[in-house]
């Protein structure tokens, strides 16, 4: 049976209930219908629970797939199954992904969160306050510049780019403001995605009101004619955007198939964003529950890596436990088999392939905090396929075990939830990646020797040339949010498997000073993705009854 069909023929329990269960009285949600709430926040008081958090992230995705959202639900099922108090955060799904590529952001199978349509299609509107707090703000930037330019801004180093939830690479560059002397200023600009955004990053970091307004009025939208930097503060307009993100900043609430609560919240994406839900998200997850299960975007290198290294230090709290998904196809495809022979057993092409998951067992393991690893289990998995999986684990002294989330829900992830419950009982002092203090390249340097694997990096002369521009800016010791292929550990998409010896080839980089970071443009990554050849939307419809067809 399809996701979406599983979903369908699923019983929902109304939201309020939900909310009950999560320890949410009526007035501390407001209703976005029957199933989907926010949650008013601050919360009140209540008793302190455990606070236990695990991280749920992957090896690097291949087209196999690898279902971090599946056993993330799977895991909070069996949490509860298990008699513990258990929540899920996760991110909210991009129209980018849901029109382009096939492949649900609400999990899979018996292992979902629902309703799935609303969550993968405008859920409660927040990508639509982003897109329109993120326009309001570039409309506002040209209009300045256009009624007489007060603040000198140099309209060809604006950098301050319009978004738009959907992949649509026509719009990578364009030329504004042509049409004569009544239509704006004529300046090149560009799109990215929604998700891309300062925005979304602002909304995922910050912990309240005061702080959404001190990290909108810190954006810097671009330089003036003597090269200084011009912030939103300046142009004078933070309360306004402030206005347009107070409800999107509240945290959604909505259920598992087996009712466990569970938010959505904020969905960067974690190849050009920093991929992780919000901050209030996973603090609220956590002052309500004794387990919260969350989740960090594509493999760890890129997910996991800024969990721990820019999220964790909002959050002041970084994961008790960090889960790895692997599924014996991916790890198959890293090893190098083609993905229409995926469902013959090959030990040889896994023990290859192992080398991805022991490349990020190891980079995670960095951090002092403990690591279990979950096999996402497939039907085509032979036993023997499994078994070799679970033994070159413990050759690395990691403990692997099977869920079988999929096909059956949080009963099929009874032994991953104990382990976990043990695990998160150690007593560890998570051992931070980078100094604050550090230069923003050695930073990165840290990330790919220590995280990726990687030799060296390389910068562009215009990447060199800003690194110098920070210094006298004081950004150069700021964190650094890595943009790179999901795909490879390199720069280089087709570099499977655990390459060693590469360098990383920075060619530019882009100042969020709201967000608090710097991101390091690498390789060919783009932050504005474009449509495949046959696009997920060719498969979708609405039938005349209102039921929706097609979205997975
Ligand atoms: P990720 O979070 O890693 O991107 P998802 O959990 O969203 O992955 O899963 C991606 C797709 O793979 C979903 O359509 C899901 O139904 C499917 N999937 C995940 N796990 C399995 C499995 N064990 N067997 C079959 N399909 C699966």
């Amino acid at each position: 049976m399809k996701d979406i069909e599983i979903a369908q023929q699923s019983e929902m329990l109304p939201i309020v209930e939900i909310a009950k269960k999560a320890g949410l009285s009526e007035d501390e949600i407001e209703q976005y219908g029957p199933y989907k709430a926010k949650i008013g926040l601050p919360l009140s008081a209540r008793p302190k629970t455990k606070q236990k958090l695990i991280l749920v992230t992957a090896v690097n995705p291949t087209p196999a797939g690898e279902g971090k959202s599946t056993v993330t639900v799977g895991l909070g099922d069996a949490l509860n199954l298990s008699g513990q108090k258990a929540m899920i955060a996760l991110r909210e799904p991009s129209l980018g992904p849901v029109m382009g590529m096939k492949g649900g952001a609400t999990g899979g199978g018996y292992s979902q969160v629902v309703p799935m349509e609303d969550i993968n299609l405008h859920f409660t509107g927040d990508m639509h306050a982003l897109t329109t707090a993120n326009n309001t703000l570039a409309a506002l930037i040209d209009n300045h510049i256009y009624q007489g330019n007060k603040l000198g801004i140099d309209q060809r180093r604006v950098i301050w780019k319009r978004v738009l939830d959907i992949n649509d690479r026509a719009l990578r560059h364009v030329v504004i403001g042509i049409g004569g002397i009544t239509q704006g200023i004529p300046r090149e600009d560009g799109f990215d995605i929604t998700v891309a955004s300062e925005m979304m990053a602002i909304l995922c970091l910050a912990t309240d009101i005061a702080d959404l307004k001190r990290r909108l009025g810190k954006i810097v939208i671009g330089y003036t004619f003597e090269k200084e930097p011009v912030t939103v503060d300046q142009l004078g307009v933070t309360g306004a955007l402030a206005l347009l993100l107070k409800d999107a900043l509240k945290p959604n609430l909505v259920q598992t198939l087996a009712h466990t609560p569970a938010i959505i919240h904020g969905g960067p994406f974690a190849n050009i964003a920093h991929g992780c839900n919000s901050v209030l998200a996973t603090k609220t997850a956590l002052q309500l529950a004794d387990y919260t299960v969350t989740e960090a975007g594509f493999g760890a290198d890129l997910g996991a890596e800024k969990f721990l290294d820019i999220k964790a230090p909002q959050l002041g709290k970084y994961p008790d436990t960090i889960v790895i998904v692997a599924t014996v196809r991916a790890l198959k495809m890293n090893g190098g088999v083609a993905k229409n022979e995926l469902d013959h057993e090959d030990l040889v092409a896994l023990e290859n392939g192992f080398a991805n998951l022991a490349r990020h067992i190891k980079s995670m393991k960095r951090y002092n905090i403990p690591v279990v690893v979950a096999i996402n289990r497939f039907m085509a998995d032979t036993e023997a396929e499994l078994t070799k999986l679970v033994e070159l684990c413990a050759e690395i002294d990691t403990k692997a075990v099977v869920a079988d989330v999929w096909a059956k829900g949080g009963t099929g992830a009874l032994d991953l939830a104990q382990t976990v419950i043990k695990t998160c009982d150690k007593d560890v002092a998570p051992v931070e990646l980078y100094a604050k203090e550090d230069l923003l390249e050695d930073k990165i340097k840290t990330i790919v020797t220590e995280i990726y694997g990687g030799k060296d990096v390389e910068f562009s002369p215009k990447a060199l040339r800003q690194l110098q521009e920070f210094k006298t800016f004081g950004w150069d010791k700021l964190p650094v949010c890595m943009a790179k292929t999901q795909y490879s550990l390199s720069d280089d998409p087709k570099k499977l498997g655990a390459p060693t010896d590469f360098t990383i080839h920075v060619r530019e980089f882009v100042p969020k000073l709201g967000a608090g970071f710097i991101v390091a443009l690498t390789g060919n990554v783009l932050t504005m993705p474009g449509l495949p050849k046959v696009p997920a939307a060719m498969g979708m419809n609405l039938a005349d009854d209102g039921t929706i067809i097609g979205l997975y």
